[in-house]
């Protein structure tokens, strides 16, 4: 039996004092990552030498006889976010993206407790250092912990313990599909469904707008400018858990339906765009299929991700039939098929997917054919 990570949240009641432990502990984390970031930084400048985890890990005895308050968090916390600093570091010669940043107050917002530290009892989780924390477990955690995450968000503290859990496979099943994401509804499938918006999603649209508007016309930082604040950050929670909702039901949906799923690969295509409902689009988007994702990993069903680059443009017959953006239909001339865009687009991203996993397939040593399957026009 295989075994996949599965993050549990759980909602955390602290008391005051307990606030007040949490709160001290995630600055001096703060810190801490902050020094270590400045230590490294000088180091690249000077002398162009990296400084490696170990090296300020062993740092951190002596870090700790100067300063009390690093005293007052466990040992394997402050491990933890050199790290992080490490993990950052590797991204950026891996990667050669932008220096590490400084984190400003407010820009930290979790730690984390490797193995030790911690222990659920009932309705309470035990953490070393702060104490017993009231916790609300909506559901059984499952699988062996391997870590606890500490993490505020908006003012409320949540518990999210990573796990290994088995695998819930799910019978063999030969039905493939591709996936696009749709301009007008939410996505489109190969097999002609159009899965759309939901219809919350226009009425809150509207809402968080009015809302909206009402915050820039009020004086900033006045009693009503709070209140019109709170509302849209209430409306912004809202929307969240709704969409949630919306894309764990569809991705378990297809799942369940489906052995091989193709959706494009976002990476590579440019996130940006600058249009800001565009990039609302592609977040939403970019969830979903980490959804999509560990419940097929979790099902033992196949998700590969296409090369997303001009899925609009070929027919799956294979001839180009080029479109313009406002072209909202394709027309084949070569095999005569005529269907709207965006189910064009999903065949060929299910064309693509299943040319990869024949390719994979055959680098395995393992001769196998594509399966036929007709277009259904
Ligand atoms: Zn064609």
């Amino acid at each position: 039996m295989w075994k996949i990570r599965k993050t549990f949240k759980y909602r955390l009641y602290p008391n005051r004092k307990q606030r007040e432990c949490l709160l001290a502990a995630l600055e001096v984390c703060r810190d801490l990552y902050n020094d270590a970031l400045q230590e490294r930084r000088e180091a690249w400048k000077l002398c162009r030498k990296s400084i490696p985890f170990a090296m300020q890990s062993a740092q951190l005895p002596a870090c700790k006889q100067a300063d009390a308050a690093m005293r007052g968090v466990h040992s394997q916390v402050l491990q933890d976010v050199l790290h992080r600093v490490d993990k950052t570091y590797q991204a950026l010669f891996r990667r050669g993206n932008g220096f590490p940043r400084f984190k400003g107050k407010g820009w930290f917002d979790s730690f984390t407790c490797p193995q030790a530290g911690f222990g659920v009892e009932g309705s309470q989780v035990s953490l070393a250092k702060i104490g017993n924390v009231k916790i609300k477990l909506h559901r059984r955690l499952a699988g062996e912990v391997k870590t606890l995450t500490l993490k505020q968000e908006n003012g409320k503290w949540y518990a999210c313990f990573s796990c290994m859990v088995d695998g819930e496979p799910l019978p063999a099943n030969d039905s493939v599909v591709g996936i696009d994401a749709g301009l007008e509804s939410f996505a489109v499938t190969s097999d002609g469904e159009i899965v759309d918006n939901p219809r919350w999603f226009r009425t809150a649209q509207k809402k968080l707008r009015v809302a909206q508007r009402h915050v820039s016309r009020c004086t900033k930082r006045s009693g009503g400018w709070r209140k019109a604040s709170r509302l849209v950050a209430q409306l912004h929670r809202h929307v969240f858990h709704q969409r949630n909702d919306f894309q764990h039901k569809l991705s378990r949906e297809l799942v369940n339906h489906h052995g091989l799923i193709a959706v494009e690969d976002l990476h590579g295509k440019g996130l940006a765009g600058g249009m800001l409902a565009k990039s609302v689009q592609d977040a939403a988007w970019s969830s979903f299929i980490a959804k999509l994702s560990y419940k097929a990993e979790s099902a033992d069903r196949l998700l590969v991700k296409v090369n997303a680059r001009g899925t609009s443009q070929p027919c799956p017959c294979g001839a180009p039939v080029p479109k313009k953006l406002w072209d909202r239909w394709h027309q084949c001339a070569a095999c005569g098929l005529k269907t709207t865009r965006d189910h064009a687009s999903a065949l060929e991203i299910l064309r693509r997917g299943l040319r990869l996993r024949t390719e994979t397939l055959a680098i395995a040593g393992v001769a196998l054919e594509a399966p036929s399957f007709s277009y259904g026009a």
